[in-house]
């Protein structure tokens, strides 16, 4: 058999390359399947008497599917041999002749399921008047292109695609292009679509179903517009007055009572330069490459949003904004989401990555751009203080041994899935920020400018992006960058201070408490007492040391009181180990608000990270934290809450004895932001007001404060009586839901009741987010698993059942663990494989913390495991593992309790 030799590789052959792709469709919506015909230019480039290109759960029936036309003949050859290799999701064509060099056409019939997995070519559905009707929508990324139509499914292999849809009559059909004409035939219509530029099998597109649009212009002429799902009520269209969102677009209220957040949109950069420096060289100075831009929002969809080149796809929640009931949190998830994809179609769908190996480039760059564009529409936001939970998550999980490099190699399609994560995403981002903070913002625009021209239409890898970089900035970037995109991990900075003499040894920080052998390249940047006073260096060695006299003689101080913060602004990747002297000093000087949000952020991050490492006691951090009770940034005491969690969550494990004195003394730290907010939004007050209040009573209703839980109660009765009622806006609505399920229990299921009901009368999905992640929040295991179990059911849609999940409480984690063996067929089942699956095991197994429980796991995994999960299993064991020494580590601190119980009560 000549198909065996293909069998098993990484990438497929390059001897025939794909130039355009005429391709039709037929879906049947009745029927959730579909029939299409391909026809591929190819041009055979090497001796070869086999094709071999990706198809995938699709079937090839009837009378001679393929045929190979060739160029400027009569000639058409059949193969002799058509063979699919479903383990590869390949096809292989053997003929029986060498197949002539130069452009043939290859034409192939097929047909298809519409599936409900989400991916390749499925289907969604909708409500519309009272009938539940379905559409099909496309999802190709990474490597799903093949289960619509057979391709060459690689990011390399580029092509135009000559898209045509046959639809029923009544339905709106999109594609990546504008449509050039529409023929009615009866019920059916044929729709064709101008052909596109050259791109990627991955950004496709294709929807077809029933959409309401509101449309704008930019200033060349693009057509922008959004899609929504046809609206029940007839409230009518009104206008949102934009002057917030700096748009030159018409944004509009659709029928379905949802405004959208449209961005200014000029066909030659994004908007993100009307307040920035840079605007003078328009940030990518090089056109929106298409004619049109479609967004729209799917109702079942996996990810957040798919940047299809010139549809992109989004979940409900990551498109609309509600004017009435969406929070200021929502607004900012659209607001990031939208820029990101925007920023794609620069980064990814012009530009495209070689190979998979290469993610980061497409991930971390739009998501890093989607912050430069925000910093600059909403420079109240202060995104670039919010990016640090961006780097947080990257660096949490870039601590664990079973972490990956943000190159990493791929072998197998099946290997991709996994890769879209915190790695490539949050770290690919902040190493970005990281250099462009080393190189500067100026002549970095101009190099990534230049980089977005030389690869236009093309593919690049991650050196090609340094060799830009170096030529424009003459500074050695590949060998600094190399460091951290090819190894995994990042360094933690041990930092000392002997006399006049600051010390520095690098060490690779690992969560287990172990050093790792890594080595990096360290961009440091250091201040002394005040941010004017500030040296930067290249720490190159393990260990290095810098001379202090200077800044301490202009300090007059002898320098035994000042403050040292190193990685000014948290722009670096890496991590800060003070020693006791300097870090009390930090505390001094978060006390007297000397430091920026940004460093009071980091100080208590790294502290925060190293006592889960076991490297500082707990007492110091809760010591640390104190320093903080004046705290009014957004950001800052945002993380101050997400710690507090964690630490809530591991003392009940090792000291629950100190719970109560721990929950009194968190309550202690948020008071004074707690009493400035209230609960009632004040007149034009900021959007970062409007999310912390949200988030602080939430925490205080964790923390069992019984004002707030009261309150809560009160205000939650209100809303049952007037969805409208101005007692519980949609900012405070979660933290409500939360405190009413604190209470909640088998005997007394009415707050359960209640949220139910909420849930099934509203049609926004931004509430019933809200609604499946407070559920399971209530620490009765019965209401635990009847929220788990309803989230199985079939009014919750599968994109969001995870939200119930990951509102689980520590109280309920057995109940989550029982719950998931118990129903792990049905799981693995409806949710096969694709990423969703991993987050079931993430967050079922992440918060145990005993060796205990990771041998029961990894027991109940041995015979249950997929490979789409091997790498989210791995590391949730590993946090486990953590977990458990920390414990320890905890119940071993003697100095503990009494600490606690000052800081409680002082
Ligand atoms: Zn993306």
């Amino acid at each position: 058999m000549v198909s065996e030799q293909f069998k098993g590789q990484a990438r497929l052959p390059g001897f025939a390359i794909p130039k355009r792709y005429d391709l039709t469709l037929q879906p049947d919506l009745i029927h959730c399947t579909f029939s299409g015909s391909v026809e591929i230019t190819v041009d055979v480039v090497a001796e070869t008497r086999s094709i071999v290109l990706n198809a995938a759960d699709l079937t090839f029936d009837g009378d001679g599917p393929v045929s190979f036309r060739i160029s400027n003949s009569s000639q058409e050859l059949r193969p002799s041999e058509l063979v699919h290799i479903p383990e590869d999701e390949i096809l292989v064509l053997g003929f029986d002749d060498y197949l002539p060099l130069g452009v043939g056409v290859l034409a192939i019939r097929f047909y298809g399921t519409l599936n409900d997995q989400m991916k390749g070519f499925y289907r969604s559905s909708y409500d519309l008047n009272g009938e539940k009707k379905n559409m099909a929508v496309t999802q190709f990324e990474p490597a799903d292109a093949r289960r619509c139509f057979p391709c060459w499914d690689e990011p390399a292999f580029k092509a135009t695609f000559k898209i045509t849809l046959v639809v029923p009559s009544e339905l709106v059909a999109l594609s990546c292009m504008p449509v050039t004409e529409e023929k009615i035939n009866g019920p059916l219509k044929t729709v064709f679509y101008k052909e596109s530029p050259i791109m990627s099998t991955y950004l496709v597109a294709v929807v077809v179903g029933m959409f309401d649009y509101v449309e704008g212009i930019s200033p060349d002429g693009t057509k922008v517009r959004v899609y929504t799902q046809v609206g029940k009520s007839d409230q009518g269209k009104f206008a949102l007055a934009c002057e917030n969102f700096k748009s030159d677009l018409v944004c509009k209220i659709c029928k379905k009572n949802l405004c959208l957040l449209i961005f200014h949109f000029d066909s030659h950069h994004l908007e993100i330069l009307n307040f920035n420096p840079l605007i003078t060289f328009q940030y990518f100075d090089t056109p929106y490459a298409l004619p049109k831009l479609d967004m729209i929002a799917i109702p079942d969809f996996a990810a957040g949003a798919m940047e299809n080149y010139g549809l992109v796809t989004y979940r409900d929640t990551a498109l609309l904004y509600d004017e009435h009931h969406s929070a200021a949190a929502n607004k900012q998830r659209v607001a990031n989401v939208v820029a990101h994809e925007l920023a794609h179609q620069w980064f990814g769908n012009l530009v495209t990555m070689e190979w998979w190996t290469h993610l980061w480039l497409n991930e971390g760059f739009a998501t890093w751009v989607s912050y430069l564009a925000n910093d600059s529409m909403f420079p109240e936001w202060n995104v670039w203080t919010q990016f640090l939970d961006q780097c947080t998550q990257g660096l949490r999980l870039d601590a664990l041994a079973e972490s990956h490099p943000i190159e990493v190699d791929i072998n197998h399609a099946s290997e991709i899935d996994e890769i879209f994560d915190a790695i490539s995403y949050r770290k690919g981002a902040s190493v970005i920020q990281m250099l462009q903070s080393y190189l500067g913002a100026e002549c970095f625009q101009k190099a990534l400018a230049c980089y977005i021209k030389r690869f236009a239409c093309s593919n690049a890898r991650t050196e090609d992006l340094w060799h830009v970089l170096e030529e424009e900035s003459g500074e050695p970037v590949k060998m600094i960058m190399s460091s951290w995109t090819k190894q995994m991990g990042y360094p933690v900075i041990g930092i000392k201070l002997a006399g006049h003499e600051l010390q520095f040894n690098q060490t690779q920080f690992l969560s287990n408490g172990s050093s790792g052998d890594g080595q990096w390249i360290v961009p440091v940047t250091l201040s002394c007492g005040s941010y004017d006073a500030q040296r930067n260096f290249l720490l190159k060695s393990k260990v290095d040391r810098m001379d202090l006299t200077d800044l301490i003689k202009s300090k007059n101080d002898n320098g035994e009181s000042f403050w040292i913060k190193v990685n000014v602004n948290q722009t670096g990747f890496y991590r800060v180990k003070y020693d006791d002297n300097l870090l009390a000093r930090l505390g001094k000087a978060i006390e007297a608000n000397m430091l920026s949000p940004t460093d009071r952020f980091g100080v208590l991050e790294d502290s925060f990270s190293l006592c889960m490492a076991c490297k500082k006691s707990l007492s110091s951090l809760l010591s640390l934290m104190n320093s903080y009770r004046q705290e009014s940034d957004y950001t800052v005491l945002s993380h101050i809450i997400t710690v507090a969690y964690k630490v809530l969550k591991i003392t009940a494990d090792a000291t629950p004895e100190l719970s109560n004195d721990i929950k009194k003394f968190f309550i202690i730290l948020l008071k004074s932001a707690a009493e400035k907010l209230g609960w009632d939004p004040k007149n034009e007050e900021s959007h970062l007001d409007s999310m912390l209040r949200g988030e602080i009573l939430t925490a205080l209703a964790f923390f069992g404060h019984e004002a707030t839980l009261k309150e809560a109660q009160r205000r939650f009765n209100a809303f049952l009586a007037d969805r409208n009622s101005s007692l519980l806006p949609p900012d405070t609505r979660k933290a409500a839901y939360v405190a009413v399920m604190q209470t909640d229990n088998s005997s007394n299921s009415s707050g359960f009741d209640s949220l139910l009901r909420v849930y099934r009368e509203t049609d926004l999905s931004q509430e019933k987010g809200r609604i499946l992640g407070s559920l399971a929040s209530c620490p009765d295991p019965d209401i635990v698993l009847k929220a788990l179990n309803f989230s199985l059911c079939s009014e919750v849609r599968t994109q969001d059942a995870i939200f119930c999940l990951a509102g689980v409480g520590r109280q309920g984690r057995e109940t989550a663990w029982k719950w998931l063996k118990d129903n792990w067929e049905f799981i693995s089942n409806t949710w096969k494989s694709g990423y969703l699956l991993g987050r079931f095991v993430g967050a079922v197994v992440s918060p145990f913390c005993s060796e205990e429980k990771v041998i029961e796991v990894d027991e109940f995994f041995s015979t249950h495991s997929k490979t789409s999960f091997v790498r989210v299993l791995k590391q949730s064991l590993e946090v486990v593992k953590i977990n458990s020494s920390w414990v320890l580590s905890i119940k071993n601190e003697n100095t503990l309790g009494g600490i606690v119980n000052e800081l409680a009560h002082k």
